[in-house]
């Protein structure tokens, strides 16, 4: 099943929140979970959009992530916070550390936060984004516990999960710099999408079982690879680290930063047999930081100016770091989110699962 399907971002936001309030969320935590996934996937980010929704019911019912917490502080100074997620889910109790951040960061114009023991935060951008509303710049360093995914720089075996990394400056003119990517050549979720719609990745972006390059998403699945929530922990091969050994080093330092400075359990070495994600995140108001040089105007000046820098090729003019999301939304806002239909068809089962019929769901749409 290949096929894609092409729905007004609306009615599937009504549909996930219908799937995560009959579930046993809270109206405000279905919203934050249903406007989380489907904003990544507005932003061109399929692989950390509603494509996850059957992994987040499933883990919902088997207890892995737990509806209607918040967050706890382990430690909480002026300036800085240790919160537990208390297994919430990610982009409910994630949006609940992001706010502490933005509120201490305002009122002492620098903040850190550990984040341990969340469900999957989703898209990172987001919550780089979160702090962008505020006029913040923030820096956040991610890991996943239990999660090896990823071959370490010149290794065969998995060590590292993912680890993703954002960071995102204010620019004057709302067009922000938010970089945001997994330290793997591709996101698990991507190699998800392309599983899902029966497509391969680029080559070299997995191993197989032989630390071998291979184009084939499903050495990560093994026998799962048709389920409705793939397993991507059952199969031999790995993904690739990016960058050779300088993005190996920077997924490792997300693991040290997020999962063992924070307590979250770096990949591989934790006993709870959760998967969780930590995050490790500096907030800084740049107002506080302005002795008259007024440093936002000169992001926008150097922005502008690298922006047009003159393209190799004249049909893709150069873009900066939060570029392809404003595009990707404009588009998809517009003229609907494309999905493949078996994606499509996963989340209606997943409505299933927690008693919903399809056409109770589709009269959502
Ligand atoms: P990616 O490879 O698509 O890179 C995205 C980044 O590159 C963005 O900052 C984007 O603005 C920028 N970019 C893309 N094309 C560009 C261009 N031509 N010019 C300039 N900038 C450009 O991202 P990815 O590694 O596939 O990650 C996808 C998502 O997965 C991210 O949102 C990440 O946070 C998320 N993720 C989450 C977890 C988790 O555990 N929660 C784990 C891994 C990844």
């Amino acid at each position: 099943m290949s096929d894609i399907v092409t729905l007004p971002h609306t009615g599937v936001i009504a549909v996930l929140e219908k799937i995560f309030e009959t579930g046993g969320a809270s109206a405000a935590e279905a919203s934050a979970v249903a406007n989380g996934l489907v904003m990544a996937n507005l932003s061109g980010h399929d692989s950390h959009g509603v494509i996850r929704t059957p992994r987040y019911v499933e883990a919902g019912i088997n207890g892995t992530y737990k509806y209607q917490q918040t967050i706890s502080a382990v430690i909480d100074t002026d300036s800085f916070a240790l919160v537990d997620g208390n297994a919430g889910l990610g982009h409910w109790v994630g949006g609940q550390a992001v706010d502490l951040g933005i509120r201490k960061a305002k009122a002492n114009g620098v903040s850190v936060i550990g984040l341990r023991h969340a469900g999957h935060i989703g898209r990172i951008g987001g919550w780089a984004e979160q702090a962008l509303e505020a006029g913040l710049v923030s820096i956040h360093f991610v890991n996943v516990s239990n999660a090896s995914l990823v071959a370490p720089f010149g290794g065969k075996g998995r060590r590292m999960s993912t680890a993703p990394v954002a960071i995102g400056i204010p620019n004057e003119n709302g067009e922000d710099f938010f970089l945001d990517f997994a330290t793997s050549r591709i996101a698990e979720g991507k190699a998800l999408v392309a599983l899902k719609g029966q497509k391969k990745v680029a080559h070299g972006d997995v191993v197989d079982g032989d630390g071998k390059p291979s184009d084939d998403p499903s050495v990560l699945y093994g026998d799962t690879k048709d389920d409705i929530a793939p397993n991507p922990r059952i199969g031999d091969g790995a993904l690739v680290a990016v960058g050779d050994h300088k993005g190996s080093g920077l997924a490792l330092a997300c693991e040290l930063l997020a999962g063992a400075i924070t307590g979250n359990g770096p990949t591989g070495i934790k006993s709870d047999p959760g998967v969780y994600n930590g995050m490790l995140s500096v907030y800084v108001d740049p107002a506080k930081m302005n002795d008259g040089h007024d440093g936002v105007s000169m992001v926008t000046e150097y922005i502008d100016w690298v922006r047009g820098c003159p393209p190799a090729d004249p049909a893709a003019p150069v873009m900066v770091p939060g570029d392809p999301e404003r595009k990707a939304r404009a588009d998809r806002m517009a003229n609907g989110m494309p999905l493949s239909a078996e994606t499509w068809d996963n989340i209606l089962a997943s409505g299933d699962l927690v008693g919903l019929s399809r056409e109770e769901l589709l009269k959502l749409v």
